[in-house]
């Protein structure tokens, strides 16, 4: 098989070894002679691969002991919902910084449940920034502060940590968790789906501190509620086990590999050999987003020419590639370089874009 990198937003690329142990261990994990899909959620084998998987996520963005580490359904939509549902009240102000799509989406939702203010929106410059914290308009009780800390689709990252002083800061993390470290003690929450950094779809993981947990107002549905979770360890019902063990292996790899503080530094290699690429084109390619705000994670970019898009996409292809189309609502070309995406996938795009550039 010839090799190929694959730049897909999510689900998005696995490390190699990762799925190596996944299929070594397919049939028989650990001498159970069980694929992993097939046991117990309850049984002690998968007891111990989630307590392992909690442990080393712990580990590895050093989660202080008064937090509680869920391991949920739903996507991050679900948390959507769940956010002011547990937090909030139906006359509760609660504040949110629009930065993109996915902002948008959880203000959406939001609004069905309490009273939200957007603090702040990026959208008078076409979602490229993210505007400076000085001029948010906050409210003066708000139930908690919501940011989303990497606009996938934007390509939109915020570079520090907001100030919420006493308010809860919520944070959807989706796609750059694990890309660098975290001062968690300065959230009150953080979800993420697993599909962009962490592992298959279909599981979501939320980092809350305990005194925000047991507050869900009257009819939230059971499977809706933080606590309820938070009480049965993650198995009030059938959890998505064989993804929880994939992102435990996840988990290792990423404390074998220096952990967190050593993806950053190879994070910050990756980004800028593309980023370079791009800005020493002569206008070749483009990327729209303001400098200070370039993600890490996903580079959206634009050929000067959009008639070359479709021999850009093929040529990407026949040189193993893949999945570097835009998002359909901004169109263009999107590479997302997660964790799993080693230097030399983008090395292999970025020598790739200049012989495009150069034979046109
Ligand atoms: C992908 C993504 C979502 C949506 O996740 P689902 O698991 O499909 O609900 C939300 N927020 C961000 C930042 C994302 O990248």
């Amino acid at each position: 098989m010839t090799q190929v990198y694959n730049f897909s937003s999510g689900p998005a690329v696995l490390p190699r070894d990762v799925l190596l142990t996944v299929q070594a261990e397919m049939t028989d994990w650990h001498g159970s002679g069980m694929c992993v899909m097939e046991m117990s959620h309850r049984g002690k084998e998968f007891t111990q691969i989630i307590h392992e998987a909690e442990a080393d996520f712990r580990k590895l963005l050093n989660i202080p002991a008064n937090y509680k580490v869920l391991f949920l359904q739903g996507g991050a939509h679900f948390n959507f919902s769940m956010l002011p549902l547990n937090l909030a009240t139906e006359s509760s102000a609660v504040d949110y910084v629009d930065t993109g799509h996915w902002s948008r989406i959880a203000i959406k939702e939001a609004r069905r449940y309490a009273k939200v203010n957007v603090v702040a929106s990026n959208e008078d410059r076409n979602g490229t920034y993210v505007p400076d914290e000085a001029s948010w308009k906050r409210s003066d009780n708000a139930a908690y502060l919501h940011y989303c800390s990497n606009e996938t689709i934007g390509g939109v990252e915020f570079q520090h940590t907001p100030d919420s002083g006493d308010v809860p800061l919520v944070c959807d993390m989706s796609s750059n968790i694990l890309s660098r470290p975290l001062d968690i003690a300065r959230y009150g929450l953080i979800y993420a789906g697993a599909q962009k950094n962490i592992g298959p779809s279909g599981m979501t993981l939320a980092i809350i501190r305990e005194d925000l947990l047991g507050k869900a107002r009257a009819g939230t549905p059971t499977m809706m509620d933080y606590q309820v979770h938070a009480a049965a360890d993650s198995l009030y019902n059938t959890p998505p086990t064989f993804a929880i063990y994939v992102a435990g292996l996840v988990f290792k790899w990423l404390l074998n590999n220096g952990g967190v503080g050593a993806m950053e530094a190879r994070n910050i290699e990756k980004a800028s050999l593309l980023y370079e690429t791009i800005d020493n084109s002569n206008g070749f390619y483009n990327c729209p987003v303001e400098r200070p705000f370039r993600s890490r994670m996903n580079v959206p970019f634009r050929l000067a020419d959009e008639a070359l898009d479709d021999a850009f996409l093929e040529g990407a292809q026949a040189h193993g590639l893949l999945q570097l189309k835009g998002h359909r609502s901004v169109g263009g070309m999107r590479a997302s370089i997660y964790n799993a995406m080693p230097l030399e996938g983008v090395r292999a795009l970025t020598e790739f874009m200049r012989d495009f550039a150069r034979s046109k």
